[in-house]
C-alpha cells in the first residue's frame, strides 16, 4: 500500500553530482531562454513601482552579488554559512536567494511581521553568520544575538551598499572571478532553513537541501510560451520560495506583490490587469475574498488562464463557486515537493480533492490506531517519502527523530485518503497547528505566552473555523480565583480572536491537551469574536 505518482517523472540529476539548486534552475532557464524567450524578457516586476528586471539584469546581479558576498568587507560568506533574511517582498529577494544558493549559503527567511522575541528564537535555531533586512524591519533584529552568537552583521537590502554589491563593475567582477573560492556544492548540502512548527510544539528550522529543491523544481510541467505569474504569497513562506524558484527555472515573468501593508485584493486584481498575468498561485483566503468581492467584475482578468489554490483547506462554499475554474494543491514546509497537486481544469472537477501525487514522492496512508498502511478509500495519516522531504529540523535531533519513522517516512500530521484514481483528499489535521490566513500559528507558542500571565492558571489554544481567514486561534483560559481579567486583555498581539474562560483544561492521563474535545465544545457554544 505505497502510492506513487501516475505522472511522468523528469529524470533527476544523480544525487552524487555536485550541483546547486541555482545551477539546476539556471540550466532549465537557459533552455527556456533559447526555446522561446529572450534575456530581455522581464524576470521580475515590482507590482507597486512597476520596476522590472530583465533576465539578463537578474543573472548579472546574481553573479555580482555572489562575488561580492564571497569577498567583501570580511564577510567572506561561503558554503555551510547561513543567512537570515527579514524583509517584505521586493525585487532584491530573488536576487539574494539565488546568489546564496549559488554559493552554498543557506537562506533562512522569516515573516517580517514576527515579533522581536520570535525572531530571536529563530536566530537561535538557525545560527546565521549574517542577516539581510529591510530598513523597515532591521530594528526587530536582536541587538545582542542569542548565544552562542557574539554578533550578527546586518546588511540592509534597500541600501546603496547592497545595490553596489549587485552592480559590481566588469573589472571588479573579473578580479573576483580570478580568485575563486567557490567550493563544490553537493545535493545533500543545506539550501534553505524555513520555519515551521511541524506536528507539535514550538517553531523549528526545516532544513531543505539543494537536492530537495531540485526535486521540487522537477515536478512542474514545462510549458512553451511566455507565462506571467503573479506571486501572491510572501517570499519567506515555502509556497512563495517554491514559486520564485520555479519562475526562474521555467523562464516565467514573475510579478511580485510588494505592498508592505496588509494583503490588498484590489491591488492584486489591478496587477493581473496591468501585467496581463496568465497564472496565479493563491491561498484559500484569496479565493474566499475573490468569491465575495464585486471588485472582481471591475478589472480585466481575461489574461488569467489558471489559478492554483493551496496552503490550507478551502471551505466548501468558495470551492463550489470556483470548482471548475482552477486546480488545488497540498503542501507543507517540511517537503520541497508538494505531495499533491492538480494539473488542469479537468482534474479540478474532483471536488474536495487536493489533486494527484506529484512525481518524486511516495505516500502511505497510516491507520492512526493500528499503524497499518491503508488501501484506497480508507483514511489515515499521510506519510511521505522521496527527494523533497527535509533533511530534518536543524539542531533538534529529538524533533527530527519523531518526525520520521525508521524507514525515513515523514509523518505529515494530516489525515486523509487516496481514491482509486489516485486523487488525494485531506479531511482533518491531526497536528497542533492553526492556519490563520494560511500562515502558521503554533498553539503551543500562544499557550506559552498566556501561561506567563500572572493571573492565568492554565490555557489551551485551538483552531476555530472562520470564513475569511480559514481558521482563527481561540483560547480556553483558566483564571486565578478572583481574577477580573477580560477577553480583550488576554489576546496577545491580537493573535487570539476568541477567548473563553473555563474552570479546567481537559487533558489526557499523559497531560496532553484534548484539543478535539475543546474544538467540539467551542463549536457547540461559540463565544463572540474579539
Ligand atoms: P505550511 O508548512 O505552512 O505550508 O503548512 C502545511 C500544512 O497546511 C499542511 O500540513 C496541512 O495541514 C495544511 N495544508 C496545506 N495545503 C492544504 C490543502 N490544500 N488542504 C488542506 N490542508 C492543507
Amino acid at each position: 500500500n505505497i502510492y506513487h505518482s501516475l505522472r511522468p517523472r523528469d529524470a533527476l540529476p544523480p544525487p552524487h553530482l555536485p550541483i546547486s539548486a541555482a545551477d539546476h534552475a539556471f540550466s532549465l532557464l537557459r533552455q527556456s531562454l533559447s526555446d522561446s524567450l529572450h534575456t530581455t524578457t522581464a524576470a521580475f516586476i515590482d507590482s507597486t513601482t512597476a520596476r522590472r528586471l530583465s533576465y539578463s539584469d537578474f543573472l548579472r546581479r546574481v553573479g555580482s552579488l555572489s562575488s561580492a558576498l564571497q569577498s567583501r568587507l570580511g564577510l567572506g560568506l561561503s558554503k555551510g554559512d547561513t543567512a537570515f533574511v527579514l524583509s517584505p517582498t521586493c525585487l532584491e529577494i530573488p536576487i539574494l536567494y539565488f546568489s546564496l544558493l549559488s554559493l552554498g549559503v543557506a537562506f533562512s527567511p522569516a515573516n517580517p511581521l514576527s515579533t522581536p522575541a520570535e525572531i530571536s528564537r529563530q536566530i537561535q535555531i538557525s545560527k546565521p553568520s549574517v542577516a539581510f533586512a529591510a530598513k523597515a524591519t532591521a530594528h526587530k533584529l536582536p541587538r545582542t544575538p542569542p548565544p552562542p552568537l557574539l554578533s550578527l552583521a546586518t546588511i540592509l537590502i534597500d541600501s546603496d551598499y547592497f545595490n553596489s554589491m549587485m552592480t559590481l563593475s566588469d573589472s571588479d567582477l573579473s578580479s573576483a572571478s580570478s580568485n575563486p573560492i567557490q567550493s563544490r556544492i553537493s545535493q545533500s548540502d543545506t539550501a534553505a532553513i524555513l520555519y515551521s512548527s511541524g506536528t507539535t510544539g514550538r517553531v523549528k528550522g526545516v532544513e531543505l537541501t539543494h537536492g530537495n529543491m531540485i526535486a521540487g523544481i522537477s515536478t512542474w510541467p514545462r510549458r512553451r510560451g511566455r507565462e506571467v505569474v503573479l506571486i501572491t504569497t510572501p517570499l519567506f513562506h515555502t509556497y512563495g520560495v517554491a514559486m520564485c524558484v520555479k519562475a526562474v527555472a521555467m523562464g516565467e515573468t514573475a510579478v511580485l506583490m510588494t505592498s508592505t501593508k496588509r494583503f490588498d485584493l484590489e491591488l492584486m486584481l489591478k496587477a493581473v490587469e496591468d501585467y496581463r498575468v496568465t497564472w496565479m498561485p493563491v491561498s484559500p483566503p484569496i479565493v474566499v475574498a475573490m468569491a465575495k468581492a464585486e471588485a472582481v467584475e471591475r478589472y480585466d482578468l481575461s489574461s488569467l488562464r489558471e489559478m492554483l489554490c493551496g496552503g490550507a483547506p478551502l471551505g466548501k462554499d468558495a470551492s463550489e463557486r470556483f470548482k471548475a475554474r482552477f486546480p488545488h494543491g497540498y503542501g507543507l514546509t517540511e517537503s520541497a515537493v508538494s505531495p499533491a497537486r492538480m494539473l488542469d481544469a479537468e482534474e479540478a472537477k474532483r471536488h474536495g480533492s487536493v489533486g494527484r501525487l506529484n512525481p518524486h514522492i511516495d505516500v502511505k496512508v497510516i491507520d492512526t490506531v493500528t499503524g497499518m498502511a491503508q488501501s484506497p478509500g480508507r483514511r489515515g495519516e499521510l506519510w511521505i517519502r522521496g527527494g523533497g522531504t527535509m533533511k530534518g529540523y536543524v539542531g533538534d535531533e529529538e524533533a527530527t527523530a519523531s518526525a520520521f519513522d525508521d524507514e525515513g517516512w515523514l509523518k505529515t500530521g494530516d489525515l486523509g485518503y487516496i481514491d482509486r484514481d489516485g486523487f488525494v483528499y485531506i479531511i482533518d489535521r491531526l497536528k497542533e497547528l492553526i492556519k490563520y490566513n494560511s500562515y502558521q500559528v503554533p498553539p503551543a507558542e500562544l499557550e506559552h505566552q498566556l501561561q506567563s500571565h500572572p493571573e492565568i492558571v492554565d490555557s489551551a489554544v485551538i483552531p476555530y473555523p472562520d470564513e475569511d481567514a480559514g481558521e482563527i486561534p481561540m483560547a480556553f483560559v483558566v483564571r486565578k480565583p478572583g481574577s477580573t481579567l477580560n477577553e480583550a486583555q488576554v489576546a496577545p498581539h491580537k493573535k487570539l480572536r476568541r477567548v473563553s474562560f473555563c474552570s479546567t483544561i481537559p487533558k489526557s492521563a499523559a497531560g496532553k491537551i484534548l484539543r478535539r474535545e475543546l474544538i467540539e465544545h467551542a463549536l457547540s457554544s461559540p463565544s463572540p469574536k474579539l
